[in-house]
Protein backbone atom coordinates (compact mmCIF):
# COMPACT_ATOMS: atom_id res chain seq x y z
CA UNK A 1 0.00 0.00 0.00
CA UNK A 2 1.28 3.81 -0.54
CA UNK A 3 0.64 6.61 1.95
CA UNK A 4 0.49 10.11 1.56
CA UNK A 5 2.68 12.36 4.20
CA UNK A 6 1.60 15.72 4.87
CA UNK A 7 3.80 17.61 7.27
CA UNK A 8 1.80 21.15 8.86
CA UNK A 9 3.92 24.22 10.62
CA UNK A 10 6.38 21.55 12.37
CA UNK A 11 9.18 22.92 15.18
CA UNK A 12 11.40 20.90 16.95
CA UNK A 13 13.37 22.36 19.66
CA UNK A 14 16.02 21.17 21.82
CA UNK A 15 16.11 23.73 24.25
CA UNK A 16 16.34 26.59 23.40
CA UNK A 17 17.95 25.45 20.20
CA UNK A 18 15.27 25.63 17.13
CA UNK A 19 15.87 22.62 14.74
CA UNK A 20 13.00 22.44 12.75
CA UNK A 21 11.11 26.09 12.13
CA UNK A 22 7.24 26.10 10.68
CA UNK A 23 8.24 23.48 8.34
CA UNK A 24 5.78 21.97 5.50
CA UNK A 25 6.32 19.38 3.32
CA UNK A 26 3.70 17.00 1.55
CA UNK A 27 4.18 14.00 -0.12
CA UNK A 28 2.06 12.20 -2.83
CA UNK A 29 1.01 8.27 -2.38
CA UNK A 30 4.25 6.74 -3.79
CA UNK A 31 6.47 9.28 -4.12
CA UNK A 32 10.35 8.99 -3.74
CA UNK A 33 11.19 12.45 -1.97
CA UNK A 34 15.03 12.98 -1.05
CA UNK A 35 15.67 15.54 2.04
CA UNK A 36 19.04 16.74 1.28
CA UNK A 37 21.24 19.05 2.69
CA UNK A 38 24.62 19.49 5.01
CA UNK A 39 25.28 17.99 8.40
CA UNK A 40 23.45 19.45 11.08
CA UNK A 41 20.48 20.59 8.90
CA UNK A 42 17.98 18.66 10.72
CA UNK A 43 17.50 15.93 8.08
CA UNK A 44 17.55 13.18 10.44
CA UNK A 45 15.34 14.84 13.11
CA UNK A 46 12.81 15.74 10.86
CA UNK A 47 12.46 11.71 9.89
CA UNK A 48 12.87 10.49 13.37
CA UNK A 49 9.24 12.84 13.85
CA UNK A 50 7.72 11.95 10.95
CA UNK A 51 8.70 8.10 12.27
CA UNK A 52 7.46 8.93 16.00
CA UNK A 53 10.77 8.59 17.50
CA UNK A 54 11.22 12.46 18.54
CA UNK A 55 7.87 14.63 20.11
CA UNK A 56 7.45 17.34 17.65
CA UNK A 57 7.32 20.96 19.67
CA UNK A 58 4.36 22.26 17.59
CA UNK A 59 2.63 21.25 14.38
CA UNK A 60 1.42 18.08 12.90
CA UNK A 61 2.06 15.42 11.06
CA UNK A 62 -0.89 13.52 8.64
CA UNK A 63 -0.51 9.99 7.56
CA UNK A 64 -3.16 9.09 5.01
CA UNK A 65 -4.94 12.35 6.08
CA UNK A 66 -4.87 10.38 9.58
CA UNK A 67 -3.24 12.96 12.22
CA UNK A 68 -0.83 10.42 13.58
CA UNK A 69 1.25 13.95 15.52
CA UNK A 70 0.94 11.68 19.07
CA UNK A 71 0.68 8.28 17.87
CA UNK A 72 3.41 5.62 18.64
CA UNK A 73 5.86 4.50 16.12
CA UNK A 74 4.26 1.11 15.31
CA UNK A 75 0.74 2.12 14.49
CA UNK A 76 2.24 4.67 11.73
CA UNK A 77 2.64 2.33 9.20
CA UNK A 78 6.37 3.22 8.59
CA UNK A 79 9.53 1.16 8.35
CA UNK A 80 13.05 3.04 9.10
CA UNK A 81 16.28 1.89 7.76
CA UNK A 82 19.33 3.59 9.30
CA UNK A 83 23.31 4.34 8.04
CA UNK A 84 24.01 1.73 11.36
CA UNK A 85 22.09 -1.04 10.09
CA UNK A 86 20.62 -1.75 13.79
CA UNK A 87 20.50 -5.61 13.18
CA UNK A 88 20.64 -7.59 16.17
CA UNK A 89 23.78 -9.64 16.26
CA UNK A 90 22.97 -12.96 17.93
CA UNK A 91 20.46 -13.67 15.76
CA UNK A 92 20.51 -15.29 11.89
CA UNK A 93 19.04 -12.97 9.27
CA UNK A 94 16.18 -14.76 8.88
CA UNK A 95 15.40 -13.90 12.66
CA UNK A 96 15.93 -10.09 12.05
CA UNK A 97 13.91 -10.42 9.38
CA UNK A 98 11.02 -12.56 10.91
CA UNK A 99 11.89 -10.95 14.35
CA UNK A 100 9.18 -7.81 14.97
CA UNK A 101 6.45 -10.12 13.11
CA UNK A 102 7.22 -13.19 15.46
CA UNK A 103 6.54 -10.29 18.11
CA UNK A 104 3.14 -9.22 16.76
CA UNK A 105 1.53 -12.71 16.85
CA UNK A 106 1.23 -13.38 12.88
CA UNK A 107 0.91 -16.86 12.14
CA UNK A 108 4.40 -19.23 11.00
CA UNK A 109 3.42 -19.62 7.65
CA UNK A 110 2.58 -15.88 6.78
CA UNK A 111 5.59 -14.74 8.49
CA UNK A 112 7.96 -17.33 6.24
CA UNK A 113 6.27 -16.40 3.30
CA UNK A 114 6.80 -12.65 3.93
CA UNK A 115 10.50 -13.67 4.68
CA UNK A 116 10.80 -15.68 1.39
CA UNK A 117 9.61 -12.82 -0.53
CA UNK A 118 11.77 -9.82 0.92
CA UNK A 119 14.86 -12.32 0.99
CA UNK A 120 13.78 -12.71 -2.84
CA UNK A 121 13.61 -9.31 -3.70
CA UNK A 122 16.96 -8.19 -2.03
CA UNK A 123 18.76 -11.20 -3.47
CA UNK A 124 19.71 -12.08 0.14
CA UNK A 125 18.49 -15.47 0.41
CA UNK A 126 21.48 -17.44 0.18
CA UNK A 127 22.11 -15.56 3.67
CA UNK A 128 19.32 -16.01 5.96
CA UNK A 129 21.31 -18.52 8.30
CA UNK A 130 24.13 -16.28 8.77
CA UNK A 131 25.01 -13.66 11.95
CA UNK A 132 25.70 -10.49 11.37
CA UNK A 133 29.18 -10.54 11.77
CA UNK A 134 29.33 -12.64 9.15
CA UNK A 135 27.66 -10.12 5.87
CA UNK A 136 29.52 -7.28 4.16
CA UNK A 137 27.90 -3.86 5.07
CA UNK A 138 26.12 -4.56 1.89
CA UNK A 139 24.26 -7.50 2.67
CA UNK A 140 23.82 -5.65 6.05
CA UNK A 141 21.92 -2.62 4.77
CA UNK A 142 20.02 -5.35 2.59
CA UNK A 143 18.73 -7.03 5.87
CA UNK A 144 18.25 -3.97 7.10
CA UNK A 145 15.71 -2.85 4.39
CA UNK A 146 14.16 -5.81 4.43
CA UNK A 147 13.01 -5.61 8.00
CA UNK A 148 11.03 -2.55 6.91
CA UNK A 149 9.42 -4.89 3.67
CA UNK A 150 8.73 -7.90 5.90
CA UNK A 151 6.30 -5.32 7.85
CA UNK A 152 4.44 -4.36 4.65
CA UNK A 153 4.83 -0.57 5.62
CA UNK A 154 3.21 2.28 3.47
CA UNK A 155 5.80 4.70 4.39
CA UNK A 156 9.72 3.73 4.26
CA UNK A 157 12.32 6.36 5.53
CA UNK A 158 16.24 5.80 5.03
CA UNK A 159 18.15 8.04 7.34
CA UNK A 160 22.25 8.05 4.72
CA UNK A 161 21.24 4.14 4.38
CA UNK A 162 24.76 4.21 2.18
CA UNK A 163 27.05 6.32 3.69
CA UNK A 164 28.52 3.76 5.16
CA UNK A 165 29.36 1.85 1.78
CA UNK A 166 32.38 2.42 -0.46
CA UNK A 167 31.47 3.56 -3.57
CA UNK A 168 31.10 0.85 -6.06
CA UNK A 169 28.31 -0.67 -3.13
CA UNK A 170 26.62 2.69 -3.06
CA UNK A 171 26.05 3.16 -6.63
CA UNK A 172 25.15 -0.61 -6.92
CA UNK A 173 22.99 -0.29 -3.75
CA UNK A 174 21.21 2.80 -5.12
CA UNK A 175 19.97 0.93 -8.00
CA UNK A 176 18.71 -2.18 -6.02
CA UNK A 177 17.01 1.23 -4.13
CA UNK A 178 15.70 2.42 -7.28
CA UNK A 179 14.16 -0.68 -8.61
CA UNK A 180 12.46 -1.37 -4.60
CA UNK A 181 11.14 1.56 -5.14
CA UNK A 182 9.61 0.81 -8.93
CA UNK A 183 8.53 -2.51 -7.94
CA UNK A 184 6.44 -1.99 -4.58
CA UNK A 185 5.56 1.96 -5.34
CA UNK A 186 5.47 2.78 -1.48
CA UNK A 187 6.33 5.90 -0.33
CA UNK A 188 9.80 6.91 0.24
CA UNK A 189 11.27 9.46 2.23
CA UNK A 190 14.78 9.46 2.24
CA UNK A 191 17.78 11.57 3.82
CA UNK A 192 21.37 11.74 2.37
CA UNK A 193 23.79 14.61 2.13
CA UNK A 194 25.07 13.23 -1.11
CA UNK A 195 23.56 15.24 -4.82
CA UNK A 196 24.36 12.02 -6.90
CA UNK A 197 21.90 9.63 -4.45
CA UNK A 198 19.19 12.64 -4.65
CA UNK A 199 19.44 13.80 -8.05
CA UNK A 200 19.53 9.79 -9.32
CA UNK A 201 16.61 8.76 -6.65
CA UNK A 202 14.02 11.49 -6.37
CA UNK A 203 10.97 12.49 -7.53
CA UNK A 204 11.32 15.55 -5.52
CA UNK A 205 14.47 16.67 -3.71
CA UNK A 206 13.81 19.14 -0.82
CA UNK A 207 16.69 21.00 0.20
CA UNK A 208 17.07 22.20 3.65
CA UNK A 209 19.33 24.47 5.25
CA UNK A 210 18.62 25.24 9.24
CA UNK A 211 15.60 23.19 9.60
CA UNK A 212 13.57 24.99 6.96
CA UNK A 213 13.53 23.51 3.51
CA UNK A 214 14.93 25.91 0.57
CA UNK A 215 13.47 24.26 -2.33
CA UNK A 216 11.38 21.82 -3.01
CA UNK A 217 11.61 20.41 -7.09
CA UNK A 218 12.13 18.02 -9.15
CA UNK A 219 15.70 17.33 -9.46
CA UNK A 220 16.08 19.25 -13.17
CA UNK A 221 14.28 21.89 -11.79
CA UNK A 222 16.36 22.25 -9.17
CA UNK A 223 19.86 21.31 -10.98
CA UNK A 224 18.57 23.89 -13.82
CA UNK A 225 16.75 26.22 -11.66
CA UNK A 226 18.02 26.98 -8.28
CA UNK A 227 15.84 29.47 -6.13
CA UNK A 228 19.03 30.84 -4.78
CA UNK A 229 23.10 30.81 -4.45
CA UNK A 230 22.57 28.14 -1.36
CA UNK A 231 20.52 26.08 -3.23
CA UNK A 232 22.86 26.07 -6.51
CA UNK A 233 26.10 25.79 -4.31
CA UNK A 234 24.96 22.92 -2.62
CA UNK A 235 23.87 20.65 -5.96
CA UNK A 236 26.91 22.34 -8.01
CA UNK A 237 29.65 21.69 -5.41
CA UNK A 238 30.69 17.91 -4.35
CA UNK A 239 30.01 16.84 -1.21
P1 LIG B 1 21.29 16.08 10.09
O1 LIG B 1 20.63 14.75 10.14
O2 LIG B 1 20.81 16.95 8.98
O3 LIG B 1 22.79 15.97 10.06
P2 LIG B 1 20.22 16.39 12.76
O4 LIG B 1 18.76 16.34 12.54
O5 LIG B 1 20.87 15.17 13.28
O6 LIG B 1 20.94 16.90 11.42
O7 LIG B 1 20.57 17.57 13.77
C1 LIG B 1 20.06 18.88 13.60
C2 LIG B 1 20.55 19.75 14.74
O8 LIG B 1 19.97 19.32 15.96
C3 LIG B 1 22.04 19.72 14.93
O9 LIG B 1 22.46 21.02 15.25
C4 LIG B 1 22.23 18.79 16.10
O10 LIG B 1 23.39 19.12 16.83
C5 LIG B 1 20.98 19.03 16.92
N1 LIG B 1 20.55 17.84 17.66
C6 LIG B 1 20.24 16.65 17.14
N2 LIG B 1 19.84 15.77 18.08
C7 LIG B 1 19.89 16.44 19.27
C8 LIG B 1 19.60 16.12 20.63
N3 LIG B 1 19.14 14.90 20.98
N4 LIG B 1 19.78 17.08 21.56
C9 LIG B 1 20.22 18.31 21.23
N5 LIG B 1 20.51 18.69 19.96
C10 LIG B 1 20.35 17.78 18.99
MG1 LIG C 1 21.48 12.86 10.15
Amino acid sequence: MQASVSIKDLSLNFGHVKVLEHLDLDIAQGEFIVLLGPSGCGKSTLLNCIAGLLDVSDGQIFINGKNVTWEEPKDRGIGMVFQSYALYPQMSVERNLSFGLRVSGMPKAEIDQRVKRAAEILQIEPLLQRKPANLSGGQRQRVAIGRALVRDVDVFLFDEPLSNLDAKLRSDLRVEIKRLHQRLKNTMIYVTHDQIEALTLADRIAIMKNGVIQQLADPHTIYNKPVNLYVAGFIGSPS
